[in-house]
């Protein structure tokens, strides 16, 4: 054997109950026997005893993409039990991208995943244009976990349409052009193509992720160009404007899997995630391989006045969001300004992100 690991308290990732005392032994990187007092040798032997042995987690929603370029081992998650990260989620990633929007993309991250433009300045090594070039840097320097990266549809629509990808839908030459991005990440390695129709998705000043931008035709060009690759997973990040019958039917068109994500619990609509897991296990009896990525522990959120992510779905919070911090003072201090957001609290919607539960929240 190339390694054994002796004598400790085994989870085998089952959820069945641990084993105390195990033995594991490795060969040519496979394990091949696991039982109490193994009678091998091995080149190699570790005493875990007292300790606990599992397979390492896979996090399949993380938004490494920006960190990984200077920190190849993505702390804390290796330490965590993390031994695989999935990377591009919701379609926010930083490549490809061209050299004259790397602000737009950073800013961008500063707003939607509340990444430090200080640290993404000082930290991205940006020596990639394409998306191909992205995996190859990624490669060429080494990474500590195992990496599976998605294309990311918002840095795909600014790579194809610049400061447009914010307002506008593509039109067709647009459209073929973020095509064939998908088509060319899909042979460079990339696992699908992910996106996001999430309101609570925005960008620098308030504007929309590009993602959100995108049509019924685009969104079904882009899934398509990804499936010509004969695999990969469609993953989205669907909010309360995209329901589970809509992706039904790209499954249908595509043959493709579909992540949908985050299906969080919402007290204010109790039913709202188990309404969408019963559609998405209903598709499943049709033979479409939908899946909805929930999470195994609460979402908490930290977030500033001047970054307020929970409250940015809100109409009444649009005009604040382009302000600077003398202008937000104020404006947070205006009596018409507070009395929308309580109008608006006040008015029943499907999922929102807040919703006026103020013992939730906790000022530090
Ligand atoms: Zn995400």
């Amino acid at each position: 054997m190339d390694l054994l690991i002796r004598g400790s308290e085994l989870f085998d990732g089952t959820g069945a109950p641990p084993k105390p005392g195990m033995d594991v032994a490795v060969k040519d990187g496979r394990i091949a026997a696991v039982d109490q007092n193994l009678a091998v040798t091995a080149a190699r032997s570790i005493d875990a005893s007292g300790l606990a042995l599992m397979p390492g987690i896979i996090d399949s929603h993380t938004h490494f993409d920006a960190q990984i370029t200077w920190d190849p081992s993505v702390r804390p998650s290796p330490a965590l039990g993390v031994s695989t990260v999935v990377i591009g989620n919701c379609g926010f990633t930083i490549a490809p991208c061209r050299a004259k929007d790397r602000d737009l993309v950073m800013r961008n991250l500063t707003q939607v995943e509340g990444m430090s433009m200080d640290a993404m300045k000082a930290g991205i090594d940006w020596s990639f244009e394409s998306f191909p070039q992205y995996l190859g840097m990624l490669q060429k320097r080494g990474v500590v976990p195992n990496v599976a990266c998605f294309l990311g549809h918002s840095s795909i629509r600014t790579f194809a349409m610049g400061a447009d990808a914010t307002t506008r839908a593509a039109n067709s030459g647009e459209i073929a052009a973020m095509a064939k991005i998908v088509k060319d990440g899909m042979t460079a390695g990339a696992v699908g193509f992910a996106t996001s129709t999430a309101p609570q998705h925005n960008g620098w000043g308030g504007q929309p992720m590009p993602s959100r931008l995108a049509d019924d035709t685009e969104l079904r060009a882009l899934v398509k160009a990804m499936a010509s690759s004969g695999r990969g997973i469609f993953m989205l990040t669907k909010g309360n404007v995209t329901d589970v019958p809509y992706l039904e039917s790209i499954a249908a068109e595509t043959g493709r899997p579909i992540m949908i994500a985050a299906l969080l619990h919402n007290p204010t609509n109790p039913d709202g995630t188990f309404k969408d897991l019963r559609q998405i296990a209903a598709a499943r009896t049709r033979g479409r391989e939908l899946w909805g990525q929930v999470s195994c522990c609460p979402l908490t959120m930290d977030f500033t006045l001047q970054s307020p992510y929970p409250v940015e779905g809100f109409d009444a919070w649009q005009p604040l969001m382009k302000l600077g911090p003398d202008d937000l003072r104020r404006r947070l201090a205006d009596r018409n300004f507070r009395q929308a957001v309580r109008d608006e609290l006040a008015r029943p919607a499907g999922v929102r992100l807040f919703n006026g539960e103020w013992d939730k929240i906790e000022v530090t």
